[in-house]
C-alpha cells in the first residue's frame, strides 16, 4: 500500500459497505480501516458471525485495522444500565480481537443534567472494570475526549487533561487516549498534554479532519484537512515528536460529502492528506 499509516474510518464514507470500503480504500493505497460498529450491522451486528465476515473483507483486500469505534457510553443514572453498559464494551473488546483491532475507541457518554465530575465517576468505573478484559483480549482501550459541545449529551471527557486524569489513576499499558484534531484543537493545554501523554506512551490514535467555518451542525459538518481553521499539520507534527508513530486515521462526516461519489471524496481525502 502507497500509504503506509493513512487509515480512513468507515463511518467517513457512511454510504459504501464495509466490502466497498474496503476495495475503495485499497485501490487508493490506503493501508487501515478503522471499523465502526454500524458497519457491521449489515453483517449481522456484534456477533462472531459479523466479525469473521469482517475480517474476511478486510483481510481479503490486504488492509489493517487500527480500531474498532466506539464503545464506551457508560453514563447512565441506574447500576443495572450502567453494568449492562460495561458488558456490551465487553463484547466490543472480543469483537476487536477479532478483528485483529488494534484499539477500541470510547466515546464515553454523558447525561444529561448529572454532574459532570459524577459522571466521570462512572466513566473511571466502566474502564475500570473492562481492563481484566482488555488484557484477556490483548486490545487497547483508546479514551478519546470529544469538543465541550457534546458535554450535554455525548461525552463527559472534553479534554485530554481529563482523559489523561484516567489513564493515571488506573495506570495500565493498555490504557489511553485518541487525538482527534477535531475534539482538542482549541485547547490552551492541548501541546502540553501532547507531550505528557506521548512521554507517558499513551498517545494510541491519530484522528484528522478539520473545522469549517461557519460550521453548520454539530455533528455532520466536518471537512476535509485543509479546508477549516485547524492547523493539522502542527498537531499532528507535535503527535510525532510525542513519540506516537501510528495511524493518521480520517475521520470525517459530512452531510455534504456523503452526498457525492465516495470515489471521488476518497480522491480527495487522498490529496488533502498529501497535502499536509
Ligand atoms: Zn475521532
Amino acid at each position: 500500500m502507497k500509504y503506509k499509516r493513512l487509515a480512513v474510518h468507515t463511518q467517513t464514507t457512511r454510504p459504501l459497505s464495509l466490502a466497498d470500503a474496503a476495495t475503495a480504500y485499497a485501490d487508493r493505497g490506503i493501508a487501515g480501516i478503522s471499523v465502526w460498529v454500524e458497519a457491521l450491522e449489515s453483517l449481522g451486528g456484534i456477533s462472531e458471525h459479523a466479525t469473521v465476515e469482517a475480517k474476511r473483507i478486510v483481510d481479503d483486500a490486504g488492509l489493517k485495522i487500527p480500531a474498532l469505534v466506539r464503545g464506551g457510553f457508560f453514563c447512565a443514572g441506574d447500576a443495572t444500565t450502567r453494568a449492562r453498559r460495561i458488558d456490551e464494551n465487553r463484547r466490543l473488546l472480543e469483537t476487536a480481537a477479532g478483528l485483529d483491532a488494534e484499539s477500541l475507541v470510547l466515546v464515553v457518554g454523558a447525561l444529561p443534567g448529572e454532574p459532570l465530575d459524577r459522571q466521570r465517576g462512572w466513566v473511571r468505573d466502566g474502564i475500570e472494570a473492562m481492563i481484566a478484559d482488555a488484557e484477556s483480549c490483548n486490545v487497547r482501550i483508546a479514551i478519546e475526549p470529544l469538543h465541550p459541545m457534546y458535554a450535554a449529551d455525548k461525552s463527559c471527557i472534553n479534554r485530554i487533561t481529563d482523559a489523561r486524569a484516567i489513564c493515571e489513576l488506573l495506570d495500565h499499558r493498555l490504557l489511553g487516549v485518541a487525538i482527534d484534531v477535531y475534539h482538542v484543537w482549541w485547547d490552551p493545554d492541548l501541546s502540553r498534554e501532547i507531550k505528557l501523554l506521548g512521554a507517558a506512551g499513551r498517545i494510541f490514535g491519530l484522528h484528522v479532519c478539520d473545522w469549517r467555518v461557519p460550521t453548520r451542525d454539530l455533528l455532520t459538518d466536518r471537512t476535509l484537512m485543509g479546508e477549516g481553521c485547524i492547523d493539522v499539520g502542527r498537531i499532528r507534527d507535535e503527535v510525532e515528536a510525542a513519540g506516537f508513530d501510528g495511524w493518521h486515521e480520517v475521520e470525517i462526516f459530512s452531510d455534504d460529502y456523503w452526498a457525492i461519489d465516495q470515489g471521488e471524496f476518497l480522491d480527495q481525502i487522498v490529496a488533502s492528506y498529501e497535502s499536509l
